[in-house]
C-alpha cells in the first residue's frame, strides 16, 4: 500500500477483473486495463488512451502501476548481458540482469531485498535479508527489462536465479508465476521458468503442490554434507539426503526434470572423487547437472578451478550417463554474474 494505493501487479488477474467490476465499469475495460499493463506494459495510466479520463482518474486514486525506477544500466561488452540496479517505492535497490541467446532472450528474477541464508560464496547475502520482494516487484523487472533491451528484443524466459531465497517468499513467487504465465499477464510459458533453491525442502514440497510445469534447479554445490554444510549454513537444517527427496517429489508431481547447480571451487569441491560421489548420488534421477565454474565475490577461498579440472569432473558425470552441461559465463565483467548481484546502498559503491 502506497499513500493509500495499491500495486495493480501485486493483484491476480482475476483481482483486476474483480476491481473493475467493482467500479462498476464494463468488463471489457479490465481488459483494457489489462493490456495496457502486461500486453502493451505502459507505465503511465494518462497513456491509455482507450480508457475514459473518468475512469482513468478514478483508477489514480487506488491503483499504482509502476513499482521500479532504473537507477543504472550496465552491458557487458563482452557478451551483451545487461545489468539493471533497481529502486522501490521505498527507497530499496535490487538488481537483475539480462542474457541474450539464441533462443531468446532470459530475464534473471530477484525474489527478495539481500538474503538469509548467508552462503558464504554469494554476494547476495552479504548484508542478510531485508525484505521479500512483492509479486508486483518481480513482474516490473521482467517489465523494464524488456522496455529497456538494447535491439528492442523481447523477454522469453524467466529464470528466478537473482538476489534471494525464492521459495522464502514462496506465496509472493506462486503469485508472480501464474500473472507471467496467464495468457492476459505476460503470456510466458510454465516451461520457459525456472526457480532456484538452496533447498528447503518443507518449501519444496509446498512448491510441488502448485503443478506449475515450471523447472526446480537446486544448488547443490557437493554432494556430501561435510562439505556442503562448510558453504551452505541452510544445510545443517536440511541435508542433502532431504533435499534430494524433496526434488524426486517435485519431479513427479511435475513431470519435469529437475536441474542441479554445482558450482566448482577449486580444490575445494572440484575433484574426481567428488564427481564420482555425485553421480552415485543422482543416479537413476530424472535430473541434470549445471555445473558453474565459481565467479569471484571477494571471498578469498573461492577460486574457480583451471579448465583441465572442469573438463576433468564433467567427464566423470558423462562417463555415469548423466546430463551435464557448463553454464556459460555471462556477465563476469559487469558483476552481473551468478553470485554477484547484491543490494548496493549507493549508486557506483
Ligand atoms: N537462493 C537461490 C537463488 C540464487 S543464486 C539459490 O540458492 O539457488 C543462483 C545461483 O548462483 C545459485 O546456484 C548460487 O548458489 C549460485 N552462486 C552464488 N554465488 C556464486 C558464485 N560466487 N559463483 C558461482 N555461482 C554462485
Amino acid at each position: 500500500m502506497y499513500e493509500g494505493r495499491e500495486i495493480i501487479k501485486d493483484y491476480s488477474i482475476q483481482e483486476v477483473v474483480e476491481l473493475i467490476k467493482n467500479m462498476n465499469q464494463p468488463s471489457y475495460r479490465a481488459d483494457q486495463l489489462l493490456e495496457w499493463v502486461y500486453g502493451k506494459k505502459v507505465l503511465y495510466l494518462e497513456e491509455m488512451s482507450n480508457l475514459p479520463v473518468s475512469l482513468r482518474e478514478e483508477l489514480k486514486e487506488k491503483i499504482l502501476i509502476n513499482t521500479l525506477e532504473v537507477k543504472e544500466k550496465r552491458v557487458s561488452p563482452r557478451d551483451g548481458t545487461e545489468k539493471y540496479l533497481l529502486r522501490a517505492l521505498d527507497g530499496e535497490l535490487l538488481e537483475c540482469a539480462v542474457m541474450k541467446q539464441e533462443y531468446g532472450n532470459t530475464v534473471c528474477v530477484s525474489s527478495q531485498v539481500g538474503c538469509g541464508l548467508a552462503c558464504v560464496f554469494c554476494a547476495s547475502a552479504k548484508g542478510g535479508l531485508v525484505r521479500n520482494l512483492s509479486p508486483g516487484e518481480m513482474l516490473d523487472q521482467v517489465i523494464l527489462a524488456e522496455k529497456h533491451l538494447d535491439g528492442s528484443g523481447k523477454i522469453k524466459n524467466i529464470v528466478v536465479m537473482g538476489m534471494g531465497e525464492p521459495l522464502l517468499n514462496l506465496s509472493g513467487l506462486v503469485r508472480f508465476l501464474k500473472t507471467a504465465n496467464h495468457p492476459r499477464g505476460l503470456g510466458l510459458g510454465f516451461r520457459n521458468m525456472s526457480v532456484s533453491t538452496a533447498g528447503i525442502p518443507p518449501k519444496m514440497e509446498e512448491f510441488a503442490r502448485e503443478e506449475m510445469p515450471v523447472t526446480l534447479a537446486v544448488s547443490l554445490h557437493a554432494p556430501d554434507n561435510e562439505t556442503r554444510s562448510q558453504i551452505m549454513p541452510v544445510n545443517k537444517k536440511h541435508p542433502v539426503e532431504e533435499v534430494l527427496e524433496a526434488c524426486r517429489n517435485y519431479i513427479e508431481k511435475v513431470g519435469r526434470r529437475a536441474t542441479f547447480e554445482y558450482m566448482l571451487v577449486d580444490g575445494f569441491n572440484d575433484s574426481k572423487q567428488k564427481a564420482r560421489e555425485l553421480a552415485g548420488l543422482l543416479k537413476g534421477m530424472l535430473c541434470h547437472v549445471n555445473l558453474i565454474p565459481a565467479n569471484p565475490t571477494g571471498e578469498k577461498n573461492i577460486k574457480r578451478p583451471d579448465k583441465k579440472r572442469i573438463k576433468n569432473f564433467m567427464e566423470v558425470l558423462e562417463n555415469h550417463n548423466i546430463s551435464v552441461s557448463i553454464r556459460k559465463e555471462r556477465g563476469e565483467d559487469i558483476e552481473g554474474a551468478c553470485g554477484q548481484l547484491r543490494r548496493r546502498s549507493e549508486v557506483g559503491s
